[in-house]
């Protein structure tokens, strides 16, 4: 028996408006507790919410770049339940009639396209947050801290559609470029402006009907997405395989255990009893305004990604890696451009670049090696002044140093020997030196050639042009 996992996800992304859903008080992160509140986000009795309509337009940008279809009329609901980060005793969200339905993000990952569908996107605001941490009476006292309460959240919803934990940290960080890439999201998962709830069920593979799903919550990086669903996967199988039944439950991923702990069953779900907000009137979004958002959408990474097989020539995995991020793409981008080598231009980027840039040494911004210095180095590989093993060299130069290539490489006598005639004669030398390589190669054994070619490289320090 083979089993497989299935996954969807529902992403809470907070949008980057200066104030709150339903106030006007500030949603700046990091501020001292409890400064960015009033009667309106504590909920306090008589206040009336107001919505803040940039947030409703950045919440259709992020659907319409998610494919899907906004609503004309929307509803906003009361999600009631007691807890007391939640002032009010319900959080206003969207249920029945949601802000958009049915999308659709494609990606190819794998040299195979993947697609996977979303349910919904619907606004709602955040709630307060609760602090067990960090005051001398926190083993016996919980604190409060309001700041966040009423901050707008848009909320994704996807099919279960994705087949393994890897898939579906790539699927995530997808979406995470295409919220950047629309500007309605700061993409911080550490900050928890962008939040990633799993649900995963097992079934035998081929099956058609869905098991029982958990759901797992806590994931604030790709890397724990990843290990829970993998981690989850294995727990219910041997669940499965013992004779046993998958709870329905929620669960918790406990990133320094390694492993999802139950939070809660379904027993204890929640029973929300919404229903709409009388405050608020139903969200109409017409089809005006809703063309004009669409008219203001950039490129989107999709898109991107098939212009630079088409534009740039570039092999499908190369404009697929390069567009996960947009920062990368467009450094790669005016490097193409400046070095009429994208081919070139992509193999640094996705090469040293990157691997740079993974050390955490800086952002993509301040990169010490600019897209137009890396086209001159570029340059001087493809006009044969340098060899590619010189280009890395001149490429850790230029990160130390961030001199330009050219006066590297001129201060420093890296440049090739390309003049044949200095050439010829220390290749004789080489040829008079090795009689024994020299007999073996007219003999036939073609791998004498490249001894004694490595022979000249070597008497050169290697500054000779191979190919010449
Ligand atoms: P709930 O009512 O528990 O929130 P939903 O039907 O709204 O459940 O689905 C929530 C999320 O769970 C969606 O992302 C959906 O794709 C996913 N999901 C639903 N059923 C399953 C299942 N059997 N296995 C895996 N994921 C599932
Ligand atoms: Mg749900
Ligand atoms: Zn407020």
């Amino acid at each position: 028996m083979e089993f497989e996992p299935v996954i969807g996800l529902e992403i809470h992304a907070q949008l980057l408006t200066d104030t709150k859903i339903f106030c006007g008080c500030s949603t700046r992160f990091g501020a001292p507790p409890n400064t960015h509140v009033c009667p309106v986000c504590l909920g306090l009795p008589g206040a009336l919410p107001v919505l803040n309509q940039r947030a409703v337009k950045y919440a259709v940008r992020a659907a319409l770049a998610l494919g899907c279809t906004v609503c004309s009329a929307s509803i906003f609901a009361r999600k009631n339940y007691f807890y007391p980060d939640l002032p009010k005793g319900y959080q206003i969200s969207q249920f029945e009639q949601p802000l958009a339905i049915d999308g659709h993000v494609e990606y190819v990952a794998n040299d195979t396209t993947q697609a996977v569908r979303i349910i919904r996107v619907h606004l709602e605001e955040d709630a307060g947050k609760s602090l067990h941490e960090g005051f001398p009476d926190s083993n016996r006292k919980t604190y409060l801290d309001f700041n966040r309460s009423g901050v707008p959240l848009i909320e994704i919803v996807t099919h279960p559609d994705l087949c393994s934990g890897a898939a579906a940290a790539d699927f995530f960080a997808r979406l995470r470029v295409i919220l950047l890439a629309v500007e309605v999201n700061d993409g911080n998962l550490e900050e928890g402006s962008l939040r990633c709830d799993a649900n995963v069920s097992v079934r035998l593979r081929g099956a058609t009907t869905l098991g029982v799903k958990v759901e797992v919550k806590n994931l604030n990086s790709f890397r724990f997405l990843q290990r829970a669903l993998d981690y989850e996967f294995e727990r219910q199988v041997a669940v499965l395989r013992q004779g046993g039944v998958v709870a329905q439950e929620t669960r918790l991923w406990d990133a320094a255990a390694g492993q999802t702990l139950p939070m809660r069953s379904k027993e204890e779900a929640h029973d929300y009893r919404y229903f709409p907000e009388p405050d608020l009137p139903p969200l109409l979004v017409g089809a005006e305004r809703i063309a004009v958002v669409r008219a203001t959408l950039p490129e989107l990474p999709e898109a991107r990604r098939r212009r630079f097989v088409a534009e740039y020539g570039l092999p499908e995995y190369d404009a697929g890696v390069l567009t996960r991020s947009a920062e990368i793409a467009a450094y790669f981008e005016q490097a193409a451009v400046s070095s009429s080598n994208p081919k070139a231009a992509s193999n640094w980027v996705m090469g040293e670049v990157r691997r740079v840039l993974n050390e955490g040494v800086a952002a993509v911004a301040e990169f010490p090696v600019t897209p137009a210095a890396l086209a001159e180095l570029i340059g001087l590989v493809d006009a044969g002044t340098i060899g590619s093993s010189t280009a890395k060299d001149v490429f850790g130069k230029m990160l130390d140093s961030r001199r330009p290539a050219g006066e590297i490489v001129a201060e420093e006598g890296l440049a090739q020997i390309g003049d044949s005639a200095v050439l010829r004669a220390i290749v004789a030398d080489v040829i008079a030196g090795e009689a024994g390589a020299v007999a073996q190669y007219r003999a036939g054994k073609q791998s004498a050639l490249g001894f004694l070619v490595g022979q000249v490289m070597r008497a050169t320090k290697g500054k000779a042009n191979p190919q010449l």
